[in-house]
């Protein structure tokens, strides 16, 4: 709209200057990076990022990671929270319902896992109840 009351300035004349500005500096034409700088949104840096964000991590690792903290699996109760029509109970050991908590921290096999590992970090040796105190 306000483009559309802006008269379209002639190349041709010698007064008209041109130059793309940002918040960062002006340049001499049209520059992306600055300008995706200055459009997208940001937020503070979160303080779960950097265990899932760091230089030598192995990224398919590290998206599956993130997409776990954030409860995003497709675990069968988040499908039967879509509306499928699924049994709610584990996959592995139907004693239970699939949820990301139960088949990553609490599941038999998982739970031997968290064991092994922290006894390799030299981690007392104890079970994760929930997500939170992974994270933690
Ligand atoms: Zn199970």
């Amino acid at each position: 709209m306000y483009f559309t009351t802006i008269e379209v300035p002639l190349h041709s004349d010698p007064e008209n200057e041109f130059f793309w500005s940002t918040s960062e500096r002006e340049f001499p034409s049209f520059n992306a990076q600055s300008t995706w700088n200055d459009l997208r949104p940001r937020d503070s840096i979160k303080n779960w990022a950097p265990k899932f964000w760091f230089k030598d991590a192995t990224p398919r690792h590290a998206f599956n990671m993130w997409i776990a903290h954030f409860d995003r699996l497709p675990t069968r109760q988040r499908l039967l929270s879509w509306g499928l029509h699924i049994t709610s109970e584990c996959c592995l050991c139907s004693a239970h319902e699939e949820s990301r908590d139960h088949l990553l921290l609490r599941y038999e096999y998982s739970e031997s896992v968290w064991h092994l590992v922290l006894a390799r970090l030299g981690m007392p040796n104890s079970t994760f109840v929930a997500w939170t105190a992974l994270i933690e």
